[in-house]
């Protein structure tokens, strides 16, 4: 049995549990409140550092209100997202494109709004740069392979290799862009705060070389996202990792530190949303079946993307959870007519042997990559609401 006060306060689940009481599921509940700790506790762990929030995280307009207001700069990936965030208060001085796959009318479109901060990876999109946002600061995107520590690896798809990187700093200086930075992500929801390490050290080498062989001065890393949010697979503490970072840091670049950026998505939102779903059908598959399995009115298509692969591992909580209740092994899987759509197969959850249809489970930290990861209507299921803590 998950106890919820491992992961917020008493006073957090009690509120909670008395708001959401007659919402109708499946839907999430998101605390703005631990969003503001979060950013707050990040800021105090990182001083120097811009924050740029991975839009992408968690697109509720709430959400990107609070941390516009907090001061939060912002990595967008596409044309709605900059629309979305240039709607607010926002300057586009704190806006970094951030997406390396992007069309040359996107670039033009960023540029137009006043952008010029642009990640690449690539000799197309950077030549794509340099015709349309002319004069614009970028940082190569890095490839990261040893991802295997993080639930749920960025790599293969983005960044290049260290090689690539630096002529790519040099033809951007070459056609008039500024070669201003470094940037990796070690994966998402990364336990393995060595990652860091490994990735600071390619970057370090990057920078003196440049410096040595070509004059050009780089100033900024982009670290990327990667911190964690709390799921059932224990992590280290945020300040944990930045006490580690900051030791990589004034190892590998002493007194003169680049201008460090941060990217954070999950470890910013994750901890704020509780996602609700009602138990549809319990059943067995035959007649001296061991296992139930628990069917929910939401799934894979509709909030619950990352339990692909049975990556991310939620904190399940049943409104029939007692201590010292009886509980049995169950499969877990959403209501489409898809074989696809079972959460947890391999991976065990326990819940109480008394539960029935009508029962809700409540997914804890499911701020993050959850309701904006949910499909239009497949199988006519409306994508999962959210609501906001009141
Ligand atoms: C998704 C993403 C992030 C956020 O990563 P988290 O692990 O959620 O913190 C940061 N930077 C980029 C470029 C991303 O694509």
């Amino acid at each position: 049995m998950i106890n919820p006060m491992d992961y917020m306060s008493d006073a957090d689940w009690h509120r909670f549990l008395a708001f959401s009481q007659n919402l109708e599921t499946p839907c999430i509940v998101l605390n703005l409140d631990s969003i503001k700790t979060n950013y707050l506790n990040l800021k105090a762990l990182f001083p120097a550092s811009p924050i740029y929030y991975a839009v992408k995280a968690n697109p509720e307009p709430a959400v990107l209100n609070l941390l516009a207001g907090l001061g939060s700069h912002f990595d967008i990936a596409s044309r709605p997202e900059l629309d979305r965030i240039l709607d607010l208060p926002v300057s586009p001085e704190r806006i970094s494109y951030g997406n390396t796959i992007k069309k040359a009318k996107d670039i033009a479109y960023f540029y137009e709004r006043g952008v010029r901060l642009f990640a690449t990876d690539s000799k197309d999109d950077l030549k794509n740069l340099a015709a349309f946002a002319p004069g614009s600061q970028v940082y190569v995107r890095l490839l990261m392979e040893n991802s295997i520590t993080a639930d749920w690896p960025l790599s293969r798809k983005f960044g290049c290799h260290p090689d690539m990187a630096y002529d790519l700093l040099v033809l951007a200086r070459d056609l008039g862009l500024v070669p201003y930075g470094i940037s990796f992500h070690v994966g998402s929801q990364q336990r393995d705060i060595g990652q860091w390490d490994d990735a600071l050290t390619k970057t370090r080498y990057l920078f003196s070389s440049l410096e040595e062989e070509e004059n050009i001065r780089l100033g900024m890393i982009n670290m990327g996202g990667g911190f964690p949010a709390a799921y059932i697979q224990p992590c280290h503490e945020l300040n944990e990792y930045a006490a580690e970072i900051h030791r990589y840091l004034s190892d590998d670049f002493g007194e003169e530190q680049p201008l460090i950026l941060l990217e954070p998505g999950r470890s910013l939102v994750g901890n704020s949303g509780i996602l609700i779903a009602e138990v549809v059908l319990i059943s067995r598959k035959n007649n001296t079946a061991l296992n139930r399995w628990i069917y929910l009115d939401t799934g894979k298509f509709n909030g619950l993307i990352e339990t692909m692969d049975e990556s991310i591992k939620y904190p399940i909580v049943s409104s029939k959870d007692l201590p010292g209740g009886k509980e049995a092994e169950v499969i877990i899987a959403g209501p489409t007519c898809d074989s696809m759509d079972i959460l947890y197969e391999n991976y065990k959850y326990r819940l109480p042997v008394d539960l029935k249809s009508g029962d809700r489970l409540y997914f804890l930290s499911a701020g993050a990559y959850t309701a904006s990861y949910a499909s239009v209507g497949f199988n006519g299921f409306p994508p999962i609401r959210t609501y906001l803590l009141s």
